[in-house]
């Protein structure tokens, strides 16, 4: 019989394992539930490939990403190993046939998403198979309080009860010591293994820079890139403006987020993995699983929401072991932003159950009624009715959603996007053509200004508002606008539809949750602090910072993250006090960014931004979305 280490040389070419991969395949063979906390890249896969190996049986693998998904079989089947994966988009008969085949077929590895195993004819074919063990990749998914929460993942525990006997293994790299708690008890483990790594990655360094002109900043450390980057943004149209404006300083790169076709995405990853373009700007939609070797930079330009996410972000630089660099840019006004868009706008159980009677008055559902009734919704029409905010309603609606109270068709909170792709010229004269065109697309140049530089979010409402066309025929123009190439477009009808998933009983239904509502914003707002403290510390070491936070306790600094090598540039109290007049002077002229400041001044810009420091702190001076100080 075959050891696990012989089956690691035949099958990978390895000749050893890595740090606890050998205790973890052992805990597996042993039919224990074992939990395997490894950092990205820490080589988590084996840990169950390799004892789905040595069984007989088929080990079944839940995966939040058919990319993810897709890549593994890929990877086994050119190791001649028999895997298949239930993907999207497959008729009745073509699942059969892949459960079929599953079953009999002597296949080792059967990879789903977790949405599968709702379907009661997987879960039919599982039951009859010899499953040796149960996977499931990316596993702190299943816990709301982490940061990739998949509702879905919740279906998981079918699995146990299809094959009590049969051990789970849970996989993750994100896991504050709670959210890792908290995935044992969603998955139901019993009495888990649990392996956990070291988390630190001796090859990247953490660098926190505050910079106000973040594209000179950009372009400064990806000027030094000698492999791959990721450039990381919070929204899609940062991702096509940063990707935009390197392209015009000449760098290879792509953009990437979560608005894109299936295919598109697939394009760019592929191009991005076979080294033909280096540089990918993107959301967070760009990320898990994602497995390219010679990552030399990763660029967050804002702060994340919580430090999980960003570690995990951070943590695809370096998977080859060569030194690489994370970065984190930032300024004063987007520790004012994060505030803003992830604390306030919160939706408190009060906000919930403003709301939550607005929506039942809205669709007149009967007290004690309305359970599982489908409803079509106009977001834009709920909160004019109501004269709601309508930051705070979305908001309150998709943690109504996230609470399981109502369901909200996957459309809801998409905007149809346009691009133009030819000139303003050829445009016009299509317009003098098509009358109807003309009052469409000239009410659509009016209301969105730059349309002409980058794929814009339009609402079609507004759209019909202000032309007096019906939707209907805004949307018939655009498509075929579309087919003559004029114009590029993503369309999504915001009327979305909405379904109760429990009967109404006012503040009662609200109650309920108001304690699950109240940890999790409690849960929110600390990440939020944990990564304002984190950008604000800069006396200790940015590595040890981070692990701790992860419920490490490790002593010995990196060595080589911004504060460890910081050739501190110390500012004398004297030298602050002349500096400081003279910005004040300066900006008694004009208002001006810290870049400006340090050219005219002639002094370097971490000086400059250190006094800038302590006269925001005094209240002498403040600063506007634009970085732009100014005399308060
Ligand atoms: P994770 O899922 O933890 O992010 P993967 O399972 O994708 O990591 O593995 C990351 C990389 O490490 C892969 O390229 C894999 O082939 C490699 N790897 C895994 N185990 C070993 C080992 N024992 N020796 C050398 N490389 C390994
Ligand atoms: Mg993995």
């Amino acid at each position: 019989m075959n050891t696990a280490l012989q089956i690691l040389e035949k099958h990978w070419g390895f000749s050893s394992f890595k740090s606890r991969q050998e205790a973890i395949i052992d805990s597996v063979l042993n039919g224990q539930d074992t939990v395997a906390l490894l950092p990205t890249g820490g080589g988590k896969s084996i840990c169950f490939q390799i004892p789905a190996l040595l069984n007989e049986g088929i080990c079944i693998v839940v995966s939040p990403l058919i990319a993810l998904i897709s890549d593994q079989v890929k990877s086994l089947q050119n190791k001649g190993i028999k895997a298949l994966a239930l993907k999207g988009g497959l008729s009745f008969d073509e699942l059969r046939t892949l459960l079929d085949n599953a079953t009999h077929g002597n296949y080792k590895f059967l990879y789903l998403s977790p949405e599968r195993l709702q379907q009661e004819m997987v879960q039919n074919y599982i039951k009859k198979m010899n499953v040796n063990t149960i996977a499931v990749d990316e596993a702190h998914c299943i816990s709301q309080w982490g940061s990739d929460f998949r509702p879905a993942y919740k279906n998981i525990t079918i699995l146990r009860e299809l094959h009590p006997l049969v051990p789970i293994i849970a996989l993750t790299a994100t896991a504050t010591p709670k959210v890792l708690e908290h995935t044992i008890e969603e998955l139901k483990l019993e009495l888990p293994n649990i392996f956990k790594d070291s988390f630190v990655r001796k090859n990247i360094a953490y660098q926190v820079i505050e910079q106000d002109d973040k594209l000179y900043q950009i372009e400064r450390l990806l000027k030094r890139n000698t492999g791959s980057a990721i450039v990381y943004v919070r929204s899609r149209k940062a991702a096509v403006e940063i990707h935009n404006q390197l392209n015009s300083l000449g760098f290879r790169s792509a953009f990437y987020h979560g608005g894109l076709s299936a295919d598109d995405k697939d394009r760019k990853l592929e191009a991005w993995q076979n080294n033909s373009i280096s540089i990918m700007v993107a959301t967070n939609a760009f990320g898990m699983g994602i497995d390219h070797p010679n990552v030399r930079f990763v660029i967050h330009v804002q702060l994340p929401e919580s430090l999980e996410s960003y570690f995990q972000e951070a943590g695809r630089a370096g998977r080859d072991g060569a030194r690489a660099t994370a970065v984190l840019l930032h300024n004063a006004y987007d520790k004012i932003l994060v505030r803003k868009q992830f604390i306030d706008s919160l939706a408190t159980p009060v906000d919930l159950k403003k709301i939550y009677r607005s929506l039942v008055n809205y669709f007149r559902i009967a007290y004690g009624e309305g359970m599982f009734s489908e409803h079509s919704f106009s977001f834009t029409d709920f909160c004019t009715t109501y004269k709601l905010n309508t930051f705070v309603a979305y908001n309150a609606l998709n943690t109504l959603d996230r609470l399981a109270i109502i369901q909200l068709s996957k459309e809801f909170g998409r905007k149809t996007t346009i691009s133009f792709t030819v000139s303003s010229e050829t445009l016009l004269s299509y317009f003098e053509r098509d009358i109807v065109a003309s009052v469409i697309g000239k009410t659509i140049l009016r209301l969105y200004g730059g349309i002409f530089d980058s794929p814009t979010k339009v609402n079609l409402e507004l759209v019909a508002k202000k032309s007096g066309q019906k939707i209907s025929v805004i949307i018939s123009v655009l498509k075929k606008m579309e087919r003559e190439e004029l114009l590029e477009l993503s369309l999504h009808i915001t009327d979305a539809s909405l379904t109760f998933l429990v009967p109404r009983e006012d503040d009662k239904t609200i109650n309920v949750v108001a304690k699950e509502v109240e940890v999790l914003n409690t849960k929110k707002t600390d990440q939020v602090e944990a990564v304002l403290k984190y950008v604000a510390n800069d006396s200790e070491c940015r590595s040890l910072q981070l692990v701790r936070y992860f419920g490490e306790l490790n002593k010995e600094p990196c060595g080589i993250c911004s504060v460890c090598s910081k050739t501190a540039q110390k500012l004398d109290r004297n030298e602050a006090r002349l500096m400081a007049k003279d910005i004040l002077s300066l900006l008694k002229q004009d208002s001006l960014n810290s870049r400006q400041i340090s050219e005219a001044l002639r002094f370097t810009e971490s000086l400059i931004l250190q006094v800038l420091k302590l006269l925001l702190d005094a209240e002498k001076i403040c600063i506007n979305e634009k970085n732009k100080y100014s005399i308060k």
